[in-house]
């Protein structure tokens, strides 16, 4: 994880929050390579969910909504994780994520406060004044902005259970511990699908998204014995939940982990909400001519924790060879699926000479115009090649002397190392089929 870490500050991908004032817990900035990584994972993410399919629709509600949500939706009373104090050295732990009976893990007493209920949602006030009728949440959880939404999504859009909204937005939870980098941040992006259906057909649909979710994790480049699932059990699902499984991963800081949670959310929140507003969200089935309240099937998952997983499974030491005959060394190397990988091709003059920097301006410019792909001449070949491997660039594009004569490039795979003679007219088609 520390080379993993460190990697990703070098690279420009991954920042911690407010670094020069010595940060902020539980916080992270994206770099340039971080937005594009994480721009790619929710493109894949939307383009399978939303854009593929007949049976979802988008959303982008507001992460500030009327207190009487958290209300209704239980937040408020629920969405707390159990708390406890070292008296010795007052620093706070989530009491479920400590062994029972365990010392301290800052000062190594044994002395305890009893747990108590803290609610993870961060307070603020709307308007100018600062006072309880002002006062409001930063959402945890985005699925609720769909919720309210949903007569809105039925008036307008002619969906038909079982039908689907989703959305990627911010969410933010005042976590109790955080650490193990993007693994638990108090500010972080999801992306939740809210599938609504027949109370009677919910456990199908159920096994059906645990499933889709898993392939999606898998295709993302994520390797098979890495992933599992895990039920959850029954007191230890959220308020709302009647069942809940878990796309583990298995962390290198703590083992098996959650990755994406999907819950049967049942009709506890329409319900809820259609009592609490007095409107009435339930939906006219035109089969059975009959209103009811739908189920829900929610899959959720944080686009950072799966840009680390991501990172994580992608890390690759390898040998390689030097320009010295014989000789070897270490090479690191992000082998990302191209998909996700945020720079596409990095496009190299062989040495600094203008004729060579010419050819590969032009091809960088016309690359540029599809693809997020860089112009590198800083440096020896060897070298550029590193930095890109570091950075997970699937192909780097070397313009040479032959190209005067040939009008072709070579081009360099990232993980065989192997490379191309391709003419520099079939650049653009040779990067679209690979990617
Ligand atoms: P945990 O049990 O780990 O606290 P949770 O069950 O509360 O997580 P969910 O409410 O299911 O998490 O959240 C959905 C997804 O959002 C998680 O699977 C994870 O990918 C992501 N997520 C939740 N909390 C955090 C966090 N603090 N930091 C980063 N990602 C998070």
């Amino acid at each position: 994880m520390e080379k993993l870490v460190s990697l990703t500050k070098r690279r420009g991908f991954i920042f911690p929050g407010s670094e020069i004032y010595e940060g902020i817990g539980g916080i992270y900035d994206l770099g340039p390579l971080g937005v594009e990584l994480a721009n790619n994972i929710k493109k894949v993410w939307w383009k399978k969910i939303v854009q593929e399919r007949d049976d979802v629709v988008g959303l982008d509600s507001s992460i500030l909504m009327n207190k009487e949500v958290w209300q209704t939706s239980g937040h408020i009373n629920s969405f707390t994780d159990p708390l406890i104090e070292c008296r010795n050295c007052h620093t706070r732990f989530r009491e479920d994520t400590l062994p029972k009976s365990s010392n301290c893990p800052t000062c190594g007493k044994n002395d305890w406060t009893n747990s108590r209920m803290f609610n993870l949602m961060f307070k603020t006030h709307i308007g100018p004044v600062q006072d309880v009728g002002s006062e409001t949440f930063l959402r945890p959880e985005t699925a609720q902005g769909i919720f309210v939404n949903f007569g809105n999504i039925v008036d307008t859009m002619r969906v038909k259970i079982p039908f689907g909204i989703a959305q990627i937005g911010k969410g933010f939870r005042n976590e109790i511990t955080i650490g193990n980098f993007l693994f638990r941040v108090r500010e972080f992006e999801m992306m939740e699908l809210e599938y609504f259906t027949y109370p009677a057909q919910a456990e199908k649909d159920f096994e059906y998204w645990q499933n889709e979710r898993m392939k999606w994790h898998e295709e993302l480049g994520l390797s098979k014995k890495n992933l599992r699932f895990r039920e959850h059990a029954s007191g230890e699902r959220a308020h709302y939940a009647a069942r809940s499984v878990d796309i583990e991963y298995n962390w290198p800081f703590m083992g098996w982990g959650e990755l994406e949670g999907i819950a049967n959310r049942t009709d506890y929140d329409l319900k809820a909400h259609s009592e609490a507003s007095g409107k009435d969200l339930s939906y006219f089935d035109e089969a059975t001519k009959k209103r009811i309240i739908p189920y829900v099937i929610e899959p959720s998952v944080g686009v950072g924790r799966a840009m680390l997983a991501v990172l994580i499974d992608s890390y690759t030491e390898e040998k390689a060879p030097t320009a010295e005959k014989g000789a070897s060394e270490t090479r690191v190397v992000l082998k990302l699926n191209p998909k996700l990988a945020p720079i596409k091709a990095s496009i190299l003059p062989l040495v600094k000479d203008e004729k060579l920097i010419k050819i590969a301006k032009g091809i960088y410019k016309e690359l540029k115009e599809n693809w997020f792909v860089q112009y590198d001449e800083a440096g020896s070949v060897g070298r550029r090649y590193r930095r890109q491997d570091e950075a997970g660039t699937p192909y780097c594009i070397t313009v040479d002397f032959d190209s005067l004569k040939d009008s072709a490039i070579t081009v360099r795979d990232r993980d065989s190392m192997k490379q191309d003679r391709i003419k520099i007219k079939e650049v653009p088609d040779y990067i679209k089929n690979k990617i």
